[in-house]
């Protein structure tokens, strides 16, 4: 079954060369112009990916994945009109995967694309063949536990507000424990970017999950920094 993608684009000539460009890639592809036709779409499809513009009619790209993150883990390629570290950083926080800034290439849109699918590929693999994660469903460290089902992360029993990404990234570095994590890899892994993507927003998530995990997050002890580059997860 080819991979389902939906593009969401209120500018027409851009969403029609989006949608042919996807197609001929193999891909089966639906789209439409405006933020509420995408939450009842994405609904419907369950597409693998999302073509998210930001700007829109009825609802902008930033409310549709705040949404669309609560109901499904659906990766989003978010389309921004400007190279604006405003949309980057809210688009961050509404849990976009990866950005692309018009005007773009189809040939850097299409490798965006196959770099997304290919990192929900692997995290679906490897939470498959996590088979102590799988029998249990939840991952417990101490007083922290991570919920898989529910996607719900606890610390002294009580639910900590985590944005999708810190999410993510959590779950890669408690499936991964003990290991010497580079940036690159987590930033390959957990955002699906690759040597393309800013490794230091692998250190920002960070700095907001020891905010949120550790007992004294100025003196880390579940998530170390190790030298040379990388972190390690504790537990
Ligand atoms: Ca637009």
């Amino acid at each position: 079954m080819p991979e389902k993608i939906l593009v969401v684009e209120d500018e027409i000539s851009l969403q029609e060369t989006l949608a042919y460009s996807l197609k001929k890639e193999g891909y089966s592809v639906e789209a439409v112009d405006n933020g509420r036709s995408a939450l009842e779409t994405a609904r419907k499809m369950k597409p693998d990916l999302i073509v998210l513009d930001i700007m829109l009619p009825e609802m902008d790209g930033f409310e549709v994945a705040r949404i669309l993150r609560k109901e499904m883990t659906t990766a989003i390629l978010m389309l921004t009109a400007r190279d604006d570290e405003i949309d980057r950083v809210v688009g961050l926080e509404v849990g976009a995967d990866d950005y692309l800034t018009k005007p773009f290439s189809m040939r850097e849109l299409i490798a965006r694309v196959k770099a997304q699918l290919r990192r929900t590929r692997l995290l679906r693999e490897e939470l498959g063949q996590n088979t102590e994660a799988a029998a249990h469903e939840v991952l417990a460290f101490d007083n922290l536990t991570i919920n898989l089902t529910r996607r719900e992360v606890t610390l002294n029993e009580a639910p900590l507000q985590l944005k999708p990404k810190e999410y993510e990234l959590l779950l890669f570095l408690a499936e991964h424990r003990r290991q010497m994590l580079s940036r690159e890899f987590i930033l390959e892994r957990v955002w699906g970017w690759g040597y393309i993507g800013d490794s230091r927003t692998v250190d920002v998530h960070v700095r907001w999950l020891r905010q949120k995990i550790e007992a004294t997050p100025s003196e880390p002890k579940r998530i170390v920094t190790v030298r040379g580059g990388g972190y390690r997860f504790e537990g």
